[in-house]
This record gives structure tokens, C-alpha cells and sequence, in this order.
């Protein structure tokens, strides 16, 4: 009996877990306590692990002393007497940032037979190279800032699932707002809009009208303006019935599901009575030249000299058609835009490469040379990282060279985001093709369509016939 009951004693593995925040990192990248403490406690159940104790550094920097972490060195007291068999950090940062540490404590560790594991990266430290790799690392960890969205993004779910805004007010639709203090904060519905958004949602019930709804708001409430795309936008939104990423109760809801989901029928069936959407060449790349918003496809029949009745497509837009809250009346008829294309738009298009190419061999130079300074410096934090860890530089001289050597490369990363070249190798080959204005002329309005998406980025209205073309 006995005997059994140590074997299950020994099959049971007792871990620790350690974490550090700063006050300055949660700021900064907000990685958080509690972001950090849920992923150990999954990653131990993940693992079948007994958690037997929680030790928790908080600082106001990340670069707190050894002897600073009064956690840490309680840990290792811990240690000595054998209380547990294995330490969870969350990441290797978090446990060391600086070599010489690490080797003191992982020395009373080997000698009590306690090792570590990180619950988000895999260190292998029985193999030589995995020692040095390790290494590595933890020069690195010494001075490299965390920024990667990876991180980031985990932080983020973490905060959804505790149904925490990521984002301020400004972020969510009309009706909610943030609010309370600091690590309180909410998504709330705001008492100020609260009777706005129930007027929307009525109306959309009683007249199932996104237009309708649009003018009695617009009525109601004068000393605003309500966009047809914002109501349209509200009632396809998760998040008036309390939804949002993958959380049934995120905030308090003003309709319900089922609501919901009729509403999006309702939705549907008013668009079912459109066209086929293909049939729009230029649906998403016309804008108005008033206000600059995307102008919306229109048809309208009419009759032939023959007596044949065709349909005309058109865009007009949406702020004066629904609103009138633009000056933009005509619209543009799509055809006249597609002719004035078919013989407008090669040169248009030669235009703009020769513009883009008396620029581009300058650019290429900068940026040549800007990724040339970039590999030196890589180089150079490299033979440093190797210096020190053969111990032949002192740590001040280390961080040092080192935060001087980051600073110049992100220096130069910007510089390089800045110089960007536009690549116009696809507009000169459609140039070089003698033949694509009688390709085109052959093709359906489907792929009519997917050819003007692929090189122009939007056309604007410029006077009465004319056009003006926006390449991507
Ligand atoms: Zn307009």
C-alpha cells in the first residue's frame, strides 16, 4: 500500500511558477500579471502539472537587480529545501536578462535536480548547442525591447475574454462607451446615445429600411448627421446583441439574437432584388468628387430606338441619393466612363510610370545602401553578443555598444519605410502588350471588373466628361 502511494507521489510533478511585470513593460507593451498568470495556469493543466505556488516579482523597470527580486531569491531559498521538482516561467525574459544570473542560480537548481521549462518557448539545454543557443538568448534578453504583435495579440485575448476594451470608446459604434477606472474599464452602453440607437433599431424594425431609418433620424435628431453606411454598418454589428470576438456577453445588449439574425434577413432580402453585383464595373472605384466617398451602383431601364428595353448602370452618390447631404447630383453613367477608360487610360497609364521611373533609380540607390549599414550593424551586435558571453567585455560596456547598436538600426528601418519604391514592373508589361484594349474588349463584365481592380486604386469625376485616374 505504501508503495503505491509513493509511486503516485512520484509521478505527480511539483512546479512552481515564477512571473515578473514591471510597471514599466505593462505600460509600454501591455503584457500584464494577469495575462501572464492565466497562460501558466493552462499551460500546467495543459501539461497535468500541481501547482504548489505562485511567485510574483512586480518592479517599476524591467532591469530590477538580483538582489531586488525578493520573490526570485525566495524561490531559490524554496529551492534548497526541495519544496518542488520544476519551475514555469512564461518566457525566458521573464526569468533572467542577464547571464551571469542565470549561471548563479541555475547552479543551486542542478545541484537540488529542479529544472525549467518556458510555457511559450522551447529551450533544449542538454545538448551543447542548445546551451549555446540559450545563450544567445539571454544576451539578447538582456537589453532587446518585446514588441512582437504575437505577444501583443495574446494580451489582447486575454483582456476579451475578461471582457476588457482593447480599444478606447471612440472605437465602438454609437451607443457604447467605455468606462471606469483603469484595470475597472467596461464597455458600457452610453445613457447619451441610448435612445438614438433604440429610435434606429424600431424604425429598421417598422419600415425595414436602412433609407427610412437614415431620413427619420436625420429628422429627429437635426443637429446631426447620420450616414446611410453607418446605419447599414450598426445593424449587421455582432455587438448590439452583446457579441464580439467569440464572447456571447461582452457587454450589455440592446437587442437580442434572434433580433438580430432577423434583421439580417431582412438585410438580405432587400438585396436580393439588385442586380447581379458583377454587372457594376466600377462598383468600389468610383468616388464622388464632392465629398469623396465611394459612390454607389444604380440601374435604371430604358428603351432603345428598336423599342428593346436594356439596363443602364450608373453610381451616384450615397450622401446625396439617400441624404442629400452632397452636391454630387449627376453621377456617372457607366458607360461613358468605360469608353472614356478604353481610349484614356494606356496614356494615363504611361504617364504615371514615367513619373514613378525618373524617380526610381535614386531610390534604389538609398535603399541599397540603407540595407548595406543595416547588415553591419546586425554583424556587430552579433561579435558582441559573443564577446560577452566569452567574458571578454564588462556588462556596462556591453549595454552600452548594445542599445547604440538597436538604436542606429531602427533609425535606419524607418529611413527605409520612408524611401519605399513603387514596383511598375505589372503597369509596363500591360504596356508593352499592343494587344490588351482588344483583350479587354472580348472579356464578361466579371473579368471587365477584376481587370480595372487589379491596376486602378480609385477614378474621380473632373468635370462634366472627364475623369480622373487614381493607379494603385
Ligand atoms: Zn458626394
Amino acid at each position: 500500500m505504501k508503495e503505491i502511494a509513493k509511486k503516485i507521489k512520484d509521478s505527480i510533478i511539483r512546479v512552481v511558477l515564477y512571473i515578473r511585470v514591471s510597471t514599466e513593460e505593462q505600460a509600454k507593451y501591455g503584457y500584464s500579471l494577469e495575462s501572464q498568470l492565466n497562460r501558466l495556469k493552462e499551460y500546467c493543466k495543459q501539461k497535468g502539472y500541481k501547482i504548489i505556488e505562485t511567485y510574483i516579482d512586480e518592479g517599476k523597470t524591467a532591469r530590477t537587480k538580483l538582489k531586488n527580486r525578493k520573490e526570485l531569491l525566495k524561490l531559490v531559498e524554496d529551492a534548497k529545501e526541495d519544496k518542488f521538482d520544476r519551475i514555469i516561467v512564461w518566457r525566458l525574459d521573464r526569468w533572467f536578462r542577464n547571464v551571469a544570473d542565470y549561471y548563479k542560480i541555475q547552479e543551486v537548481l542542478e545541484e537540488h535536480n529542479i529544472s525549467w521549462e518556458c510555457s511559450d518557448e522551447d529551450y533544449n539545454t542538454t545538448t551543447a548547442m542548445g546551451r549555446y543557443i540559450l545563450n544567445l538568448k539571454l544576451a539578447d534578453a538582456q537589453n532587446e525591447s518585446d514588441k512582437t504583435s504575437e505577444r501583443i495579440k495574446f494580451n489582447f485575448e486575454n483582456m476579451v475574454r475578461c471582457k476588457r476594451p482593447i480599444y478606447g470608446s471612440h472605437s465602438f459604434p454609437i451607443g457604447y462607451k467605455v468606462a471606469g477606472e483603469k484595470k475597472n474599464k467596461k464597455v458600457v452602453k452610453d445613457p447619451n446615445e441610448k435612445q438614438v440607437v433604440e429610435d434606429m433599431f424600431n424604425k429598421f424594425k417598422e419600415t425595414r429600411s436602412i433609407r427610412q431609418t437614415a431620413i427619420y433620424l436625420n429628422n429627429k435628431y437635426t443637429y446631426r448627421n447620420f450616414e446611410y453606411e453607418t446605419i447599414q454598418r450598426a445593424i449587421k454589428n455582432p455587438l448590439y446583441y452583446g457579441f464580439y470576438r467569440g464572447i456571447e456577453d461582452y457587454c450589455e445588449p440592446y437587442i437580442t439574437k434572434e433580433e438580430y439574425e432577423e434583421m439580417q434577413k431582412m438585410i438580405k432580402r432587400n438585396s436580393k432584388n439588385n442586380i447581379k453585383a458583377y454587372d457594376y464595373l466600377f462598383r468600389g472605384l468610383v468616388r464622388c468628387y464632392d465629398c469623396h466617398r465611394m459612390m454607389t451602383g444604380n440601374t435604371h431601364k430604358y428603351s432603345l430606338a428598336s423599342g428593346e428595353k436594356v439596363v443602364g448602370y450608373s453610381y451616384r452618390c450615397g450622401r446625396y441619393e439617400h441624404l442629400r447631404l452632397c452636391n454630387n447630383r449627376k453621377g456617372v453613367n457607366q458607360n461613358k466612363l468605360e469608353n472614356w477608360l478604353m481610349k484614356n487610360f494606356f496614356s494615363e497609364l504611361n504617364k504615371y510610370v514615367m513619373k514613378i521611373d525618373s524617380t526610381k533609380t535614386e531610390k534604389n540607390n538609398l535603399i541599397e545602401n540603407n540595407d548595406k549599414k543595416i547588415d553591419k550593424l546586425k554583424n556587430r551586435k552579433d561579435r558582441l553578443n559573443e564577446l560577452y558571453i566569452d567574458g571578454r567585455i564588462d556588462r556596462e560596456k556591453y549595454d552600452m555598444e548594445y542599445s547604440s547598436i538597436i538604436e542606429e538600426i531602427e533609425k535606419l528601418n524607418t529611413k527605409k519605410d520612408e524611401i519605399k519604391p513603387i514596383n511598375v514592373e505589372k503597369y509596363k508589361s500591360l504596356l508593352d502588350n499592343k494587344t490588351a484594349l482588344d483583350i479587354y474588349k472580348k472579356l464578361d463584365s466579371n473579368h471587365k471588373r477584376l481587370f480595372w481592380l487589379e491596376y486602378i486604386d480609385y477614378i474621380e469625376q473632373d468635370g462634366e466628361n472627364e475623369f480622373k485616374i487614381f493607379f494603385k
